[in-house]
């Protein structure tokens, strides 16, 4: 390319760095995805020798060479690789250098220039690459910049290659010790299981693997796939009198041989005879041959790319058919999915489901909200560290309290785990005694605990977790399962059914808070930012027809039970809160006029959005009660996607400004006499109980998971220890530091348990 020119390369490097990311997802092994990159990168950058190094897992100031490419007959790589690789590893930057005196312990003067530049992957230092020429002047900006830039993308690929082939050689007993992955914590606790993956059925690249043991009759269905495939296109092709051109008909042809070609065919036969399932082994032929048209140069061959991808589409569709997939749940389900949603945990009937691995998404996603409900563990954003497909069938462990995840571990980790779910389970009986106790501090502030509801789990986790009452009911989910708005009838039964089963407990609804991460299918809203878009209150508002109708359903729900309150969420501006009362007011007034005898119910406002926060008190004049939404408010104060893995270590909930934020609202509701509850995750995590126990909080509102640990802690701190905790935490201005602080005063009150719960180290 560019070696010893300002010239840039012919071809966009974009395109040729695209090629080499690419065929390293579709290389079968590591070390072949490795040489595929050296020999790449020798080829783009004409340099005379390419290196490749991957950090040791067990020194990682130690980089072992992997992969290499001209070093010709003597193949050992030249003295100062090692010193340089090592050297970019400890700088984590680039090192271009004119010759290796410059390197320390390197005098043998030449007229080489090299460049090296560290392979990071989420933070991670995951090797060096290293490239040597022959020349007087060092490489350029540019192309150190665009070795840098190949670095920064293969390095998903690498670490994807290297997972893949630690779990085969875990399988093939080659490696001794289970390998881990570490994920973003998703809910807490302990599993074993067996992992099954969920995918999406006509995504080709989501296909997982799976061992088949009767070959034969899974090569006769994808023959037969094949030949109706291919039969059904020739037909098209033939076809008399229809709509198509004498090119159409030729590219159904064209379709048609491609699908039955030998090429195509004999690649996936191959896979199946090596035991995996017809679709799986379908996937490999399909991406192998249109990667090959897309490293072509020519823009038409290139193309054909696509045209291979859909007629695996289109055989993937027909084996489907003919093998409709009978999902067996294991005994132990660990659901696995790049995506997975409420539905997916739904569908896992009783008690198999014991943990949940989702590709994308942190612990605010609504996916990890639910399996703490569920009381189950989940780990999160795996999608970038481990190839989710090839699970499918493994023995895992997962450990939600670390966000890792161990594949087939042996007997001693699972003796490990087996001891550590025993801890767990006498925890939970000692705190057991707790549950018909009230939630008191010892001298004697009394916060009632209620629990969240509505993401489709049932209402049993809060009655076993003896939650005195529902805080928050998300009513978004029934309208998700359904392909259109529920009516108020619908409605009026599921709501009446949650008012009956904590009555006479309170219970509050909220009102639709749709938009963000929750669309529905049958109302689409195309945003290109949808957390700051159409959503809450402002959909509600703009459809009064939807917000009455729900607002009835709930008011006639609760008639005779007199235990409903209201809530409103993503409330941004007093004039929302005005205009949903005023909404709220004429349902009531309606009901009444239709002779219905309903008590007014207490009405409240979410706090979830920085502008509401400093108009804390005007919103409070005009409610009865406000709920801190902390994943929202903190999402939105700190500019952290709530779902989003790779910023996940940003959102804390014990960030200073969160802190403030949360002191300025319990102050608010306080001059004003307005109860303040706080319903968002952070509630369940105890360091954060114990500041808003020392704000005053007046309740919480917590997943059923979180109930019984939380009461613990607000046994074991007096309101004047929480006082004077939050009183040290407000003069610290790092998050990290009121963690340690807070951590520190769990321990010595004895509840180590809460913050050292699970170890399998
Ligand atoms: C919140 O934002 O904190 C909240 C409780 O609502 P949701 O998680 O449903 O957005
Ligand atoms: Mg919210």
């Amino acid at each position: 390319m560019i070696r010893e020119s300002a010239s840039r390369p012919s071809a966009p490097l974009t395109t040729r760095l695209d090629d080499i990311v690419q065929s390293l997802g579709a290389a079968s092994n590591l070390d072949h995805a490795l040489q595929g990159i050296v020999k790449s990168v020798r080829d783009l950058f004409r340099v005379d020798i390419c290196l490749l190094y991957l950090s040791d897992p067990a020194r990682l100031d130690v980089q072992q060479l992997m992969a290499w490419e001209g070093l010709g007959d003597h193949a050992a790589p030249p003295a100062f690789a090692d010193t340089l690789a090592n050297l970019v590893a400890e700088r984590s930057e680039p090192v271009n250098l004119r010759d290796s005196k410059t390197l320390p312990a390197h005098q043998d003067a030449t007229s080489h220039v090299y460049l090296g530049v560290p392979i990071m992957h989420l933070g991670a230092l995951l090797g060096v690459l290293i490239v040597q020429q022959t020349a007087q002047s060092q490489f350029s900006e540019y192309e150190q910049a665009s070795l840098a830039t190949l670095a920064a993308q293969i390095a998903g690929g690498i670490q994807l290659a290297k997972a893949r082939s630690s779990i085969n050689a875990r399988v093939s007993g080659d490696m001794p010790a289970a390998p881990f992955f570490e994920g973003v914590i998703g809910a807490p606790g302990i599993a074993a299981g067996t992992a099954h993956v969920i995918y999406a059925r006509s995504e080709l690249a989501q296909i997982p693997n799976r061992d088949v043991t009767d070959i034969d009759s899974e090569i006769a269905v994808f023959q037969a796939a094949v030949s109706r495939v291919a039969g059904e296109l020739d037909r098209i092709a033939e076809e008399q009198g229809g709509m198509l051109t004498a090119e159409d008909r030729t590219l159904f042809r064209a379709y048609a041989m491609i699908a039955r070609s030998d090429e195509l065919v004999t690649s996936t036969l191959a896979g199946i005879r090596n035991g995996n399932w017809a679709p799986g082994a379908l996937r490999d032929s399909i991406q192998e041959h249109a990667r090959y048209f897309e490293a072509m140069e020519d823009p038409y061959f290139r193309e054909r790319a696509d045209d291979i991808r859909d007629i695996g589409r289109a055989l993937l569709n027909e084996l489907q058919t003919l093998q409709p997939i009978d999902e067996h749940y294991p005994a132990r389900t660990i659901l696995v999915g790049e995506d997975l949603s409420p539905l997916d945990l739904a569908a896992v009937k009783g008690t198999r489901l014991v943990a949940v691995i989702s590709g994308h998404g942190s612990r605010l996603s609504h996916l990890a909200i639910l399996a703490r409900s569920m009381g189950i563990p989940a780990v999160m954003g795996l999608a970038d560290t481990l190839p989710l497909t090839n699970l499918h069938g493994k023995s895992l462990i997962v450990d939600g309290y670390k966000g890792r995840l161990y594949i087939e571990p042996d007997v001693s980790l699972k003796r490990q785990y087996r001891s550590l779910a025993a801890r767990e389970r006498r925890l939970s009986k000692r705190l057991r005694h707790l549950r018909d106790q009230t939630a008191q501090t010892p001298d004697g502030f009394r916060i009632p605990l209620y629990t969240n509801a509505g993401l489709l789990s049932d209402l049993n986790p809060s009655l076993a977790a003896g939650s005195e009452g529902i805080g928050l009911y998300r009513t978004e989910y029934p309208f998700m399962v359904r392909d259109s708005f529920p009516t108020e009838e619908e409605q009026y039964t599921l709501y009446r059914k949650v008012l009956q089963t904590f009555h006479p407990r309170p219970v509050t609804l909220r009102t639709l808070d749709i938009g963000g991460d929750k669309p529905l299918a049958y109302f689409p809203v195309q945003e290109t930012n949808p957390f700051l878009g159409w959503r809450g209150i402002r959909i509600s508002l703009d459809h009064p027809e939807m917000f009455l109708t729900q607002i009835r359903a709930m008011l006639r729900a609760s008639s005779g039970l007199n235990n409903l309150s209201l809530l409103l969420p993503m409330i941004s501006r007093v004039e929302d809160l005005d205009e949903g009362l005023i909404l709220i007011r004429r349902a009531y007034q309606q009901l009444e006029q239709e002779g219905l005898s309903i008590t007014r119910p207490l009405l409240g406002a979410m706090i979830e959005v920085p502008s509401a926060v400093y108009q804390a008190e005007a919103l409070a004049r005009r409610v009865d009660f406000l709920s801190v939404g902390t994943n929202d408010l903190i999402q939105y104060l700190l500019a952290v996607d709530r779902n989003n893995e790779r910023v996940a270590r940003w959102f804390d909930a014990l960030h200073p400004a969160v802190i403030q934020a949360l002191l300025r609202i319990i102050r608010a509701g306080r001059r004003n006499g307005t109860p303040v509850s706080v319903c968002g995750e952070a509630a369940g995590d105890p360091a954060v109980a114990l500041l808003l126990v020392g704000m005053g909080v007046s309740s919480l509102s917590l997943s059923a998971g979180d109930l019984p640990r939380i009461k613990w802690a607000i046994h074991s701190f007096s309101r004047q220890r929480a006082r004077t905790l939050l009183r040290q935490s407000l003069k610290l201005e790092q998050a990290s530091a009121i963690r340690s602080l807070l951590t520190q005063a769990l321990v010595d009150a004895g509840l180590d348990a809460l913050v050292h719960p699970g170890n399998l180290d």
